[in-house]
């Protein structure tokens, strides 16, 4: 049995993701500590940003608006138009940010892509995800790049349908168990979980259930070993 396409997640799979979150996190409480403490700033930002994901999708984009939201709120409309302008600026940081590979992606990126056909499947936004590739440097690697809007069994369904693979002939490799690994099983496919500790909370399970349908693997740089070893390699 082989694999005649491999997708890939980008965030915190290619490349640190997280990190650049936590750092702008940090930056948007310490702006706006004069009107509230840091603790209640978080839980705020987490609430609003959660529940703007239905409104603005993920990215860099809905998170400026939802720490001007929070501004607002934890402000009682106080924030002051420089300090909207410095969440905006924040935003602008974020998105042209170097890109940093995770250990081992490029040499197994390499390695894959003389074998298999590539994608990124990703959520996000557009420009940025692309940028974002282009400025991994992997670029050239990716026969195509699927930004997506939520990651569930149909949106793998119709991906599988666009590149005419059939679901047995898919694999999918992440590190959110709930938006990476699960739909794709549940939509006929193989998965590899590739945990990081980055991984955001809103992509976490609270209990991982056990690897029966899905493969995991402690690093990117074990794929092809795994690939192997799991008799889907040519
Ligand atoms: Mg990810």
């Amino acid at each position: 049995m082989l694999v005649d396409l491999i997708a890939l997640d980008g965030d915190d799979t290619l490349w640190h993701d997280g990190v650049v979150w936590t750092v702008a996190r940090d930056r948007f409480r310490t702006l706006v500590q004069r009107y509230s403490n840091g603790a209640l700033v978080d839980s705020k930002l987490d609430e609003i940003e959660v529940g703007n994901l239905a409104h603005f999708g993920y990215g860099v984009k809905g998170f400026v608006l939802s720490m001007i939201e929070t501004a607002i709120e934890v402000s009682k409309g106080a924030v002051t138009g420089l300090e909207v302008q410095q969440m905006i600026d924040l935003g602008r940081e974020m998105l042209a940010r170097p890109v940093q590979l995770l250990e081992g992606v490029r040499e197994t990126i390499e390695r894959l892509a003389s074998v298999y056909p590539l994608i990124l499947l990703t959520k996000g936004d557009l420009l940025d995800q692309e940028t974002k590739l282009a400025r991994s440097g992997l670029g050239d690697f990716f026969s195509a790049v699927e930004v997506v809007t939520e990651k569930n069994q149909e949106t793998y369904a119709r991906v599988m349908r666009r590149h005419r693979v059939p679901p047995s002939r898919f694999l999918m490799v992440g590190n959110s168990l709930r938006f990476d690994v699960l739909p794709v099983v549940a939509a006929g496919g193989h998965a590899v979980y590739v945990p990081s500790e980055s991984t955001w909370a809103h992509e976490r399970l609270p209990d991982e259930p056990s690897e029966t349908t899905y493969a995991r693997i402690d690093r990117f740089g074990d794929l092809p070993r795994w690939l192997k070893a799991a008799g889907l390699s040519a």
